[in-house]
């Protein structure tokens, strides 16, 4: 523990960021880094607690008290290689988690927590200023040849595992540049892309391969992947997005998210792309859906100059704090106000879109919307809306983007030339914590498998399935599993 008092003597604080109205001038981070004394105050909040709830928080099983330590003492090689032992991509979860152990952290009973999240982005910052992220792969192979579908963070993480245990990896990825929604989805100004291109070239100095350009399904079968490889991992991730099918759908400015993102992230990295430019400069923008998606519409489009944005969610406005049905160490289902949103943006909950109205030319005009309430269960969850007499009305805009998730991985192609079993919500099968498929020798994790989710999970998986591959192929695996490194850490 790096000092006894340390949480009694400081105050939680995060780094220092540019104003709104500075940073919507372009599409670059804007968070700062502490001061050498304000990053030792913030590591000396750890408690180290007995039980170290953040753990557990953590789908990583990050050690954290043990690197918050070896940040108070200044001991950079140490702190680096608790972090990297459990994280292979403490750079992009450092920048982007919404930190899960925060939420559990032990001083959150009835303090605000100890900023795990910035400890970490500052461990692998200081460790690649000091060059201690090398590349790592044994001189010795295995002569086994492993196939990895998808470079976002869960192919990459498997692809890291087993590289790290000799095989030979081959990374297959259908856009230009690996790095999946991190690449081209999150926004620059969230996760600048160095950061991903700084990591693959350690990668690709391993020995690892990117072949990219190249769907699966597609350009290459499964059929010839399976022949020439001793595993093949399906890491595709969830790209089917909700829609919403109600009248005025087809107008010209209604929009999925995605398509408005990927289009800006490509456009910021000067990569090109097909189709036409969806620009959201001078219009009246509304975002249906509050998640990470929608959020990152709303930066975007300030970052266009909208003439206005504005953001509906069909849920009810979650409470500020913690409520007897969610308490401590869960993950709490509060307001979340995020940086995007800070930049400008009005927010509404409770609301219904009806019908999206166009004009004579079949532009979008206006969306048709009502209030509404939610009838819920004996627990208190909502189960169905009723709308609130009265309270249809007109809202005009001229764009809409559709952030509401995404419903399973694509299907024709690939999933269905391998021939496995979806679920019950049409992702592939797999068990967690087995993560093999019905077909021999193929594996599935991240969103292809569990659903949307979040990076930190999607690290999780690739690292997890990298062990069950590397047993199905040695019989056994050196591969850190994330439940023994915090045993063993307690
Ligand atoms: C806009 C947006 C913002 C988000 N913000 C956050 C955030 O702030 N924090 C957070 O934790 N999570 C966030 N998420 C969620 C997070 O990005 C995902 O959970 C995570 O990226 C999933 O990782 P993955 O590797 O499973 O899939 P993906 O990142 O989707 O990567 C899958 C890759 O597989 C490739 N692929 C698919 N099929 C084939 C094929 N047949 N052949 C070759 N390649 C193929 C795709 O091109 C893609 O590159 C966000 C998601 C979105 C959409
Ligand atoms: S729960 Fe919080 S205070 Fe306790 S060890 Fe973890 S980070 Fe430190």
């Amino acid at each position: 523990m790096g000092k006894p008092t340390g949480f009694q003597e400081y105050n939680r604080e995060l780094p220092g960021k540019l104003a709104p109205e500075e940073r919507v001038k372009n599409y670059n981070e804007f968070v700062g880094l502490y001061s050498d004394d304000k990053l030792n105050e913030q590591s000396a909040r750890c408690m180290n607690c007995g039980i170290p709830f953040c753990h557990s928080g953590c789908p990583l099983g990050n050690v954290i008290p043990e690197f918050n330590d070896a940040v108070y003492r200044k001991s950079w090689d140490e702190a680096y290689e608790i972090l990297s032992t459990t994280n292979n991509f403490p750079e992009f979860t450092g920048r982007i988690c919404p930190a899960p152990c925060e939420s559990a952290c032990v001083l959150g009973i009835n303090k605000p927590p100890v900023v795990i999240e910035e400890i970490e982005k500052h461990i692998i910052e200081i460790a690649y200023q000091r060059n201690l992220v090398k590349p790592s792969a044994p001189f010795i192979k295995t002569g086994k040849k492993v196939a990895v579908v998808g470079g976002g963070p869960a192919g990459l993480a498997a692809a890291a595992q087993l590289s790290k245990a000799g095989h030979s990896v081959t990374v297959y990825e259908r856009d230009d540049r690996p790095g999946g929604l991190l690449r081209y989805g999150i926004p620059d100004f969230k996760l600048e892309k160095w950061v991903i291109d700084r990591r693959l070239k350690v990668m690709e100095d391993e020995g690892i391969v990117f072949k990219c350009n190249t769907e699966v399904g597609k350009d290459i079968s499964m059929d010839e992947l399976t022949r020439n490889n001793d595993a093949v991992i399906l890491a595709g991730g969830s790209t089917i997005p909700r829609n919403l099918p109600i009248p005025g759908r087809d107008l010209k400015g209604v929009y999925f998210a995605m398509e408005f993102l990927k289009q800006q992230n490509k456009r910021v990295s000067g990569t090109e792309f097909a189709g036409e430019e969806i620009l959201a400069t001078g219009k009246d923008v509304i975002v249906i859906g509050g998640g990470d998606t929608g959020s990152d519409c709303v930066g975007t489009s300030n970052r266009h100059g909208a003439n206005s944005v504005h953001q509906f969610e069909v849920s009810l406005k979650p409470p500020r704090e913690r409520t007897p049905h969610m308490p401590w160490p869960n993950y709490p289902m509060v307001l979340k106000t995020t940086s995007s949103h800070e930049e400008g943006c009005q927010r509404y909950w409770g609301v219904n879109t009806k019908e999206f109205l166009g004009d004579e030319n079949g532009n979008l005009r206006a969306l048709k919307v009502a209030d509404i309430t939610w009838e819920t269960d004996v627990t208190g969850r909502p189960i169905k809306f009723v709308e609130i007499e009265g309270s249809e009305r007109e809202m005009p805009c001229q764009l809409v983007f559709l952030a509401m998730g995404f419903l399973h991985p694509q299907h024709n192609g690939m999933i269905e030339q391998a021939g496995v079993e979806l679920d019950e919500r049409k992702n592939v099968k797999a068990k967690e914590g087995v993560y093999r498929t019905n077909v021999s020798k193929v594996f599935a994790c991240g969103d292809m498998r569990r659903g949307q989710s979040l990076v930190v999970w999607a690290i999780s998986e690739g690292r997890e399935t990298a062990r069950k591959v590397d047993e199905f192929l040695m019989g056994h695996t050196m591969l850190e599993s994330k439940d023994a490194v915090s045993a063993f850490a307690y």
